[in-house]
């Protein structure tokens, strides 16, 4: 094993909604001069994250069949050979994993598989936190806990959307999980490039300390089973005002067991495309430019969270046509 050949890998994680797409945008638009590929899997059968990451030079993966740490890491160590490939022509490989993903197993492939371990070298953990969220989150998905624990660096993300003291709170909240990884504060994951790629920080011998059996066998893990999620597409315009009227009382109503919205989608009155991210009773929704050259004008909304079937999403939605 010759170690300068190793390529370096960030894996990117981090609960739903925190900004982990954000953060990767970042990344990919500045100019870093380094050529990078980019793993990106998503939770949910309506790929919406891989419209949401900016149009760059770099080459993107899309892992859609399943969950990152459950069935799919044959996917991850399939396009991971592949890229050894031409390994002389990269610079690094970012694995962007669902905000559900537990990274143990992630992390794992990375020294397990023997191809794998001897090509790249897991440069480091970096996991995006909600400052809003994460003390909730922690409480009740054993994902977030497992995200913070496993983490080089925190990414302590929308800080301008909490006061001083929960911030602080929070921060102590993450110490006790982790007391090794580096927090930086942010608001819209706005980091140096250089605090969270090429940090050589990963460390074995921690994990072993408190994950013992981190390199045996599978590592036993399950999802919180009542968490799921659905998609929907439209191929006829929507009607902004009807959207906005019944998406606004939807999260007002039932946004506590939302745990995460978002989508494109296509108004009647305007030819640009908006993109909405939510996480629970919080909205963000922007423009993202015109829609692009020969791609179908459609809308697309994906839900994750609890009692779902409950919610009429389907019926809402259709309701937000355009007459
Ligand atoms: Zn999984
Ligand atoms: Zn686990």
């Amino acid at each position: 094993m010759v170690s300068t050949e190793q390529v370096p890998v960030t894996v990117l994680t981090g609960f739903l909604g925190a900004g982990k797409t954000t953060l990767l945008n970042r990344i990919l638009t500045e100019q870093h001069g380094h050529r990078y590929a980019v793993i990106v899997n998503e939770f949910g059968e309506e790929g919406i994250d891989n419209d949401l990451v900016v149009d760059a030079d770099e080459e993107v993966f899309e892992m859609n069949n399943g969950c990152i740490c459950c069935t799919v890491r044959g996917d991850l160590i399939r396009i991971l050979s592949g890229l050894m490939k031409r390994a002389d022509k990269l610079d690094a490989i970012i694995v962007e994993t669902t905000g559900l993903a537990d990274p143990a197993p992630v992390a794992q492939t990375f020294f397990v598989d023997d191809d794998v371990a001897s090509r790249t070298k897991l440069d480091a953990i970096v996991t995006v936190a909600d400052a809003v969220h994460l003390d909730a989150q922690l409480g009740e998905h054993h994902e977030a806990e497992e995200q913070i624990a496993f983490a080089d660096v925190v990414l302590l993300n929308k800080t301008d959307l909490v006061d001083a003291a929960r911030l602080d709170a929070v921060e102590t909240r993450i110490r006790k999980i982790n007391p090794y990884s580096k927090i930086i504060r942010t608001t819209h994951c706005e980091a140096e490039l250089n605090s969270v790629l090429g940090l050589d920080a990963f460390n074995l011998d921690r994990v072993m300390e408190f994950e013992p059996d981190f390199l045996e066998s599978d590592h036993a893990h399950e999802h919180d089973d009542d968490i799921t999620s659905i998609s929907f597409v439209s191929e006829t315009p929507l009607d902004i005002e009807k959207f906005q009227k019944w998406f606004g009382k939807l999260l007002q109503t039932r946004g506590q067991d939302i745990l995460r919205s978002k989508g494109i989608l296509n108004f009647s009155n305007t030819n640009d495309r908006y993109v909405f991210q939510g996480v629970h009773m919080l909205m963000d929704a922007s423009t993202m430019g015109a829609w692009p050259e020969g791609q179908p004008r459609n809308s697309r909304v994906v839900f994750i969270g609890r009692n779902l079937d409950s919610m009429g999403l389907k019926e809402g939605f259709e309701s937000c046509k355009a007459a």
